[in-house]
């Protein structure tokens, strides 16, 4: 259970939960790096696609409009036939009229269907207009529907070759970094992960490398650094607030502080060998 585990954890001693953080970072770490890789790719990728569903929808809308735009321009267009028969059947029974009143009754329908005529054909040719402005939008919209898909699909692959590149290791560190997580009690894990957040690099956890913290690279003072070295408290930067480790924190068998002294050693004999022949 979470509680029992973490109540375990607790009786770790700071060293311990040290050594686990710096673990835990160091393969966060390597995570990162692979997500460095792959870079704004997920993005662009992402932001082709809504631009795609946009076009679509534009393209759909556009499709409808035209449809609906020829649709009554047929309607129009059976209107006007009506009309002009109606003046033919109207002019034919002028022929046999008896008086004045129903001439010019008959005359005014003429004229009334006229006027229609009229009307429907000038909305015919706005309609044209339309029809004309609407195709030339649709055009350039599935031509930049076309270009974007060869886009979308450009930037997938590249995607995915990353992906399949990594993929598997990703997986393993992502295991690891889980397994490391559940050695740490929750509000450590908390902190470290808030540093992580906030931190470009992605460090909650740095070394101390020649006097500076390795995060921000401030001076650290002697004291603190030997408080560090104690491993008995977990101390942050007090510029940064990244948690501070001295760089010896993981080196269980001793070997690496053991190399390092000799390489020190080492650089003092020569430099000594050197002061000599300069004299
Ligand atoms: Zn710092």
């Amino acid at each position: 259970m979470v509680t029992d585990n973490n109540e375990k954890l607790q009786d770790l001693t700071v060293e311990e939960k040290l050594q686990n953080l710096y673990e835990l970072q160091q393969i966060d770490s390597e995570i990162n790096k692979i997500v460095t890789l792959r870079g704004e790719l997920p993005l662009e990728v992402q932001d082709l696609e809504d631009e795609i569903a946009g076009l679509s929808t534009r393209i759909e809308n556009l499709k409808a409009e035209l449809e609906e735009l020829k649709k009554t321009t047929v309607q129009r267009n059976v209107d006007i036939k009506r009309a002009e028969d109606s003046i033919h059947k109207y002019s034919e029974q002028m022929q046999d009229v008896r008086n004045n009143r129903q001439y010019d009754a008959l005359s005014k329908e003429v004229e009334f269907q006229n006027l229609e005529i009229e009307l429907q054909k000038k909305r015919i040719g706005e309609a044209q207009r339309f029809i004309r402005e609407k195709e030339m939008l649709m055009e350039e919209a599935v031509k930049r529907y076309d270009e974007k898909n060869i886009d979308l699909e450009a930037k997938k692959g590249e995607l995915n070759d990353i992906i399949g590149e990594t993929h598997k290791e990703e997986e393993t560190l992502r295991v690891k970094s889980q397994k490391l997580s559940a050695a740490i009690d929750d509000r450590l894990l908390l902190a470290y992960r808030r540093i992580r957040d906030n931190a470009r690099n992605g460090l909650g956890v740095v070394t101390v490398d020649r006097d500076a913290c390795g995060g921000c690279f401030n001076k650290i003072p002697p004291q603190r650094q030997l408080d560090i070295r104690s491993r008995k408290k977990i101390i942050v930067c007090e510029y940064c607030g990244r948690i501070l480790i001295d760089k010896y924190i993981c080196d269980y068998d001793g070997s690496r502080a053991q190399a390092d002294l000799e390489a020190r050693a080492e650089s003092q004999k020569r430099k000594s060998r050197r002061t000599k022949r300069e004299e």
